[in-house]
């Protein structure tokens, strides 16, 4: 979800608070993906597990932007392009899992789904509500906010998944919300990238023209 600031502000999340409420998100989004790996795991849900990926993403994504905070553009540009092939991997990794399990079909546990989606959408609407007051902020901040709130209504589609899979008596429901989370995954992926690759392309022109 690029290109939705209006530039109006350029809060880039030097304060103590920000940093306090984003350790937050990191542990609640740590937690997470621990739990609904192993449930989507025992509960052989590829839904589950893909979403339990994107919670192991923003961990990691979360901590490297805190740790990139009020560091050089330079940095910050490299740590979008690292953020965007890990997300690039896990795609690839969703979609080739999940296409694996359409030949050698499973049957996921509905009930399991269910209730670990309604647990993950807690975690992401609680994410979000500590977030509210920094969703105009720069960036990279703004961009927490944007994920936090994408990956709830993300939780609702696994929710949905888990109705169809309980209603069809099928795993296929949960294959094609594994399949439509990578294809998110991907999209994200291929967004970050190429913004990185333009703000990297800008500062070497900006340096070169610094040096004449
Ligand atoms: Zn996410």
């Amino acid at each position: 979800m690029a290109g939705c600031c209006g530039g109006h502000s350029h809060f880039d999340g030097m304060s103590e608070k920000y940093k306090r409420i984003l350790w937050y998100v990191i542990a609640i989004n740590g937690v997470m993906f621990f739990v609904e790996m192993i449930a989507g795991i025992g509960a052989q849900s590829q839904a589950l597990q893909a979403d339990a990926l994107d919670f192991l993403g923003d961990t990691l994504t979360y901590g490297i932007s805190l740790w990139a905070i009020g560091k050089s553009l330079q940095l910050r540009s490299n740590v979008a392009l690292f953020k965007g092939y890990s997300l690039l991997l896990m795609a690839l990794w969703v979609f080739g899992s999940t296409l694996y399990r359409f030949f050698f079909l499973n049957m996921p546990d509905a009930t399991t789904m269910g209730a670990i989606a309604l647990l993950a959408f807690a975690a992401n609407v609680i994410s979000v509500l500590l977030l509210m007051r920094y969703k105009d902020g720069d960036a990279n901040v703004r961009s927490v906010w944007l994920c936090s709130r994408n990956d709830a209504i993300g939780n609702l589609v696994v929710l949905v998944a888990a109705s169809g899979v309980w209603y069809t008596d099928s795993a296929v429901p949960d294959l094609l919300v594994a399949f439509v989370l990578a294809s998110l995954f991907l999209s994200s992926a291929i967004q970050i990238i190429k913004q990185a690759k333009l703000e990297k392309s800008q500062q070497q022109t900006v340096s070169s023209t610094d040096n004449h």
